[in-house]
C-alpha cells in the first residue's frame, strides 16, 4: 500500500479544520460530534458539540456561555467535556496526538499541536505575543505546518505599548473628577485585561461594571486572576461613580443604559481603534488601542520563529501576510474558513 500523501490527514473545510483520522474538528463554526476548541470566544467556541476537548478554563467559559453541562429531558448530560491542561498530550482516535500550548490571547486560550505519522501541525487559534496579566504567555512550538490567524494582518497595525494606553485613560480620569470614564470592552478577555492592567499601574480605586460583565469577571477571579474591588453600576448612584472607571460591553456605550452614569467620557479598548473611522462610528472620544491579537510585527516575527515548512493563513486579512511570506521565500496559502468575526479584537 502506498504511503498517504503528506499532511492529507489535516484538511481545511469552510466550517473548520478537519482532522481526518480522528474525525474531529478544530474550532468548527457548526455543531459537530467531536470538537477541539482553542478558546472561549464565540467565533471559535460554539455550543452544541457532542464532545469538546479544551483547557479547563475554556470549558468553564463554554459552560458559562452555553450551559454545556446542562441535563437534557432524560436527566443526562449529552455534552462530554474533556479537559486538557497546558503541556498535556491526549491521544485522539486514528493515532493523532493533540497537545495544548498557551496562546496568550485570553484566559485558557491554547494553540493546538497535532501530531500524526511523524508530521506536526500547529493551529494558533487567536494569539498575541504581548504580556497579559490575565493569561499564560504564548509559546513558540516548532512544526511542519503553521496555521496562523491574521486578524491584524496589515503593516499599518502596530499596537502601542499598553502602558501608554493606560496612561491616557488615567490622565483623562484625573482631568475630569466630576465625570467617569466609560470603557467599552469585550466581556471575555478585554474587560479583564483592562482591569488587570489598571491594577498593574497602581490604580486601586473600585472599578464599576455593567451587569453583563460580572459573571465573566467572577470566572477569571475563580481562576486566580486578581481584579481588585469591582462594583456593579446598578448598586450605586451617579454621585459615587464620579471620578471612576466604568467598564461595559461595546454595545452599551451609546445605549440608554449609559444615562445612569455621571457624564461619561466614552472610551473603547480595541485593536480597531487604530482606525479613526471605527472610533468615530462608535462616538468614541478616547480610543484605546488595546488588542488581544498579534499585530503585524508579531505575526511576521512568529512565522519566522516557528519556521514551518508551510504557513496556512486564516481568520482575517490573509492577503498581505501571504504576500509577505512569498517575499520572504516562505511557502504559504490562505484558507477560506467561514464564520469568524471579531468578537474578540
Ligand atoms: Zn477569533
Ligand atoms: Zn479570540
Amino acid at each position: 500500500m502506498p504511503a498517504a500523501a503528506p499532511f492529507s490527514w489535516i484538511r481545511p473545510e469552510p466550517w473548520g479544520i478537519h482532522v481526518v483520522p480522528a474525525d474531529c474538528w478544530l474550532d468548527p463554526s457548526r455543531a459537530v460530534d467531536h470538537a477541539l476548541v482553542t478558546h472561549g470566544h464565540a467565533d471559535h467556541a460554539r455550543g452544541g458539540h457532542g464532545r469538546t476537548v479544551a483547557t479547563p478554563e475554556t470549558l468553564a467559559i463554554m459552560e458559562l456561555r452555553y450551559r454545556t453541562g446542562a441535563e437534557d429531558d432524560a436527566g443526562q448530560i449529552p455534552h462530554k467535556a474533556v479537559p486538557v491542561e497546558y503541556g498535556e498530550t491526549i491521544r485522539l482516535p486514528g493515532g493523532v496526538d493533540a497537545t495544548y500550548i498557551p496562546a496568550g490571547h485570553v484566559l485558557g486560550s491554547a494553540q493546538i499541536l497535532l501530531e500524526h505519522a511523524g508530521e506536526r501541525v500547529v493551529v494558533t487559534g487567536d494569539y498575541k505575543r504581548r504580556a497579559d496579566p490575565t493569561c499564560a504567555p504564548f509559546e513558540v512550538a516548532p512544526c511542519d505546518i503553521f496555521i496562523t490567524e491574521a486578524t491584524f494582518g496589515l503593516p499599518v497595525f502596530c499596537h502601542p505599548p499598553i502602558e501608554e494606553e493606560m496612561a491616557k485613560l488615567l490622565e483623562r480620569l484625573a482631568a475630569h473628577p466630576d465625570r467617569c470614564v466609560l470603557v467599552g470592552a469585550y466581556a471575555l478577555g478585554k474587560a479583564q485585561r483592562v482591569i488587570a492592567e489598571l491594577r498593574a499601574v497602581g490604580h486601586r480605586q473600585p472599578i464599576y461594571l455593567h451587569g453583563a460583565m460580572e459573571k465573566m469577571c467572577r470566572l477569571y477571579e475563580e481562576h486566580g486572576i486578581d481584579l481588585g474591588e469591582l462594583r456593579l453600576v446598578s448598586d450605586h448612584t451617579k454621585e459615587e461613580m464620579r471620578g471612576h472607571v466604568v467598564i461595559s460591553p461595546p454595545g452599551a456605550l451609546n445605549d440608554r443604559w449609559s444615562r445612569r452614569l455621571p457624564e461619561p467620557v466614552t472610551a473603547m479598548a480595541s485593536g480597531w481603534m487604530r482606525v479613526r473611522q471605527r472610533a468615530r462610528q462608535r462616538n468614541v472620544e478616547l480610543p484605546l488601542v488595546i488588542s488581544d491579537h498579534a499585530d503585524w510585527g508579531e505575526l511576521t516575527r512568529t512565522i519566522e520563529e516557528v519556521d514551518a515548512q508551510e504557513n496556512w493563513i486564516t481568520h482575517g486579512r490573509e492577503d498581505a501576510l501571504l504576500r509577505w511570506c512569498q517575499l520572504h521565500q516562505r511557502r504559504a496559502r490562505a484558507l477560506a474558513l467561514v464564520g469568524y468575526e471579531d468578537e474578540d479584537d
